[in-house]
């Protein structure tokens, strides 16, 4: 068998046990904070928000986008492991930029399936973070609600600019 990329992540795992110290770290995250971020291999997290070992809770979807399943993750975060705060982050040059619902359509004429989850893409990368503000507010099974931020990470930039959750006066 041809050595594949997963053999090089155990090898590289082997050498990352070698050094590592138990923390001694609980379940916890220190810094009490859930961050929903796109999936993209261009937006290292933990680097680019000064985050340690431990700090944070981080689900990651292709898009960022909070979906059931994220509410699920957060709900969890929230109620049984004490964050309080939510960051959510989206990204310039996103796949879902590129995708319409009708790859779901595609995906049930190649495989005779319609796919039970909606693409959730999007044109308006202000937009979905402000919709993806509003889906996390409105959960009835999250207590804490009063800090919700959304974010645009630049890819080429490595910057953050926030979204204004009220969003332009004029569109
Ligand atoms: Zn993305």
């Amino acid at each position: 068998m041809p050595r594949t990329v997963t053999d090089d992540l155990i090898s590289a795992n082997a050498r990352y046990a070698e050094d590592f110290a138990d923390p001694g770290m609980d379940a916890r995250p220190v810094r009490g904070v859930a961050v929903v971020a796109c999936m993209d291999a261009r937006l290292d997290l933990h680097a680019a928000l000064g985050l340690k070992l431990g700090d944070c809770h981080t689900i990651r979807n292709a898009g960022g986008v909070i979906t059931d399943d994220v509410i699920r993750s957060l709900t969890i975060s929230q109620r049984v492991l004490g964050t309080r705060s939510v960051v959510l982050i989206h990204h310039t040059g996103c796949g879902l930029l590129k995708l319409t619902e009708e790859f779901r359509h595609e995906l049930e004429l190649e495989v005779g399936q319609r796919p039970s989850w909606a693409v959730e893409s999007f044109t308006d990368l202000d937009q979905d973070v402000r919709q993806s503000m509003v889906r996390v507010r409105t959960s009835p099974f999250l207590p804490h609600t009063e800090d919700v931020r959304g974010f645009v990470f630049d890819v080429t930039t490595g910057l953050l600019r926030e979204v204004d959750p009220a969003g332009p006066l004029v569109r």
